[in-house]
């Protein structure tokens, strides 16, 4: 048995998942004739209050594809030290759309209005424009953390006020959505546009979902054409995320308590120097400075179990879909076990 904990992307679909793609009705998508793709793409528009959805093959391509939209070459966005966007898209910002990153020390990922304020560029011929924000809940790289609704509404009633595009990565939307219990339309309401993952907690194969105004999705299906995501009979991929928001979401909660069992039983291994609050389905843990991380790596993957190196004495491990409780047992009584010298 292999438990593979580096990330919650790593999920097969299920024999439900594989029923549905088999049954899904096709079509030309370029052309906008394919009725599955439609018809995921305007549930998750309603789901979040949004007048439209794009359907794309990856939470990179949506991200990329919105900032594009939001912003012209020489801009400069704003986001978290710890975004994706910055750090796990290859450089797109720049390389994609000419526009370069204010970063800001957040609180584990997560800005605060005071921040944002003080972040935005006056109006001088030599300073770069401010004509984004972007947002990330949870917050990967911190992990998992989560937005509460009080400063994500704060930000966008400035957002607003100050003429500022306002972006969500939300990869990982529901996994906050079922720990903040705050709701899709509630921050629909707050965000331009949101990204949204079908790949990772919720075990699609394939696929992303942006979301905003028509004219916004108007515009990013172009952008999704030059790209090369313009997809053609994606039905069947899109019926793998709509049979995943359908079924996947309530059942997040397992994962979280599952990860909160994991971080619990890190904080009593002697060679676990701090674990981050675990707040959803993420689990990053620092070793202590005489601990061989690749040893460690090894160790446990010599016991079936597969974790993913994040940094220097820096491991993450995530739970999903494909994990359950005999897993989480095996897991927690390896590292209990584990001579780490
Ligand atoms: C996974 C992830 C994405 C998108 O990644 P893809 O692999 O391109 O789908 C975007 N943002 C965050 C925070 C992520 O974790």
């Amino acid at each position: 048995m292999i438990i593979d904990l580096r990330s919650d992307t790593v999920t097969k679909p299920s024999p439900g998942m594989k029923e549905a793609m088999m049954n899904a009705p096709v079509g030309d998508d370029v052309f906008k004739e394919d009725p599955t793709v439609n018809e995921l793409e305007v549930y998750a528009a309603t789901l979040f209050g949004k007048e439209a959805a794009l359907f794309c093959p990856s939470g990179t391509m949506t991200n990329q594809i919105a900032i594009n939209v939001h912003t012209r070459p020489g801009d400069e966005l704003i986001a978290d030290v710890n975004a994706h966007i910055y750090n796990y898209e290859g450089g797109g910002i720049s390389k994609n759309s000419g526009v370069q990153a204010r970063l800001l020390a957040g609180d584990r990922g997560r800005l605060s209005l005071g921040q944002v304020e003080q972040a935005v560029q006056g109006d001088y011929d030599w300073l770069c424009r401010t004509s984004l924000v972007c947002l990330e809940n949870t917050v990967n790289r911190a992990g998992g953390s989560v937005y509460d609704l009080n400063t994500m509404q704060a930000i966008s009633v400035f957002c607003r006020d100050k003429q500022l595009a306002f972006h969500l990565d939300g990869a990982r939307i529901f996994n906050a959505i079922q720990v903040a219990g705050y709701t899709p339309l509630a921050i629909g309401y707050l965000f331009d546009s949101i990204s949204v993952c079908l790949s990772k907690g919720l075990g699609a194969p394939v696929g992303s979902l942006l979301l905003g105004t028509s004219d916004f999705i108007k515009q990013a299906r172009r952008v999704r054409k030059v790209m090369g995501g313009g997809m053609r009979q994606a039905g069947i991929l899109a019926a793998a995320g709509l049979y995943a928001l359908k079924n996947n979401v309530e059942r997040l909660k397992e994962d979280h308590k599952r990860s909160a069992f994991l971080g619990d039983t890190l904080q009593g291994c002697s060679w676990v120097k701090q674990v981050m609050p675990v707040e959803t389905n993420i689990v990053i843990f620092e070793l202590q400075p005489q601990v061989n991380s690749l040893h460690l790596e090894q160790e446990l993957a010599a016991n079936g179990i597969r974790v993913a190196g994040f940094g220097k004495q820096t491991i993450r491990m995530v739970t999903h879909l494909d994990i359950d409780d005999a897993m989480i047992t095996k897991t927690a009584e390896v590292l209990t076990q584990l001579k780490v010298s």
